[in-house]
């Protein structure tokens, strides 16, 4: 019989905590994966690129003309199997103190950027048959975290995408889901103050910080075979129970 063709997976913020260990669980399902990350971060992914025999992309995913940039690397790959919208950012502020560069900078990089490479994908036809698309919300999207007001915003927002895209591409047989992760022990929450950092482990479950390989498992899971018939689904990886 034909040996599978391989699929091909683009992860974005391949150079982050949740993103390499992504890229890494997706190449050992024998996926050839594109590592997209910002500039800065070419270092780490290039080691990482050269670890998983994928390919990298160094550009700032919210600048002008990245939508493009990134398309024409997938055009050059024959298109995407496994979509993985991971790229985000905090910039965590109580609300009063919040200024309008950090919230649009939330918005552009965690929901504008993610819409305008889907526009994009969908327009030149390169989200392959059967495609996965799976993108990263968060706990603090359904939850809510107070000193993060404009990050909770945008993954309560990426949710609502995230169902809506799932109707649209129902019948074309391409699913989209999104993972929300509870508290990750990442450079992301590093980084956050002590509020924010406690705030965002007490809404775990298990009430201690889940791993990247955590919810790269459960990314792995969506892109696999028997995740086919799950669509406009919300999975908590680490998360919350609905019983509190
Ligand atoms: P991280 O900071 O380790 O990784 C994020 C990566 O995205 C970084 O390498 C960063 O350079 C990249 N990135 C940011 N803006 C970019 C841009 N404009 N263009 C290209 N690349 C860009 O963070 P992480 O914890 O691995 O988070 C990954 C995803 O998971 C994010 O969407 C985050 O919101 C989400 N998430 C994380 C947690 C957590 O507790 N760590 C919880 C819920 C959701």
């Amino acid at each position: 019989s034909a040996a599978t063709p391989t699929r091909t997976a683009l992860v974005t913020g391949a150079a982050g905590g949740i993103g390499a260990a992504t890229a890494r669980r997706l190449a050992r399902d024998g996926m050839r994966v594109l590592c997209v990350d910002m500039p800065a971060a070419r270092p780490s992914l290039d080691a990482l690129a050269r670890e998983i025999n994928g390919s990298l992309l160094a550009m700032d995913l919210s600048g002008p003309g990245a939508a493009d940039e990134l398309v024409d690397a997938v055009r050059r790959l024959g298109g995407v199997d496994v979509l993985v919208h991971n790229a985000g950012i905090t910039r965590d502020r109580t609300l009063a103190r919040m200024t309008a560069a950090e919230w649009d900078g939330v918005m552009a990089v965690n929901l504008a950027a993610i819409l305008a490479i889907d526009a994009r994908l969908d327009d030149a036809g390169l989200l392959n048959a059967g495609a996965r698309e799976i993108c990263l919300s968060s706990i603090s999207g359904i939850a809510g975290n107070a000193g993060q007001t404009n990050y909770s915003a945008s993954k309560a927002a990426l949710i609502g995408y995230v169902a809506a895209r799932a109707v649209a591409l129902d019948a074309t047989g391409i699913t989209v889901n999104a993972i929300a992760p509870g508290f990750i022990e990442t450079a992301m929450t590093r980084r956050m103050p002590l509020m924010v950092r406690e705030a965002g482990r007490r809404l775990n479950s298990l009430k201690q910080g889940g791993t990247p390989a955590d919810v790269a498992e459960a990314i792995a899971y969506l892109a696999s075979p028997p995740a086919q018939p799950l669509t406009g689904q919300v999975l908590r990886v680490c998360g919350q129970s609905l019983l509190g």
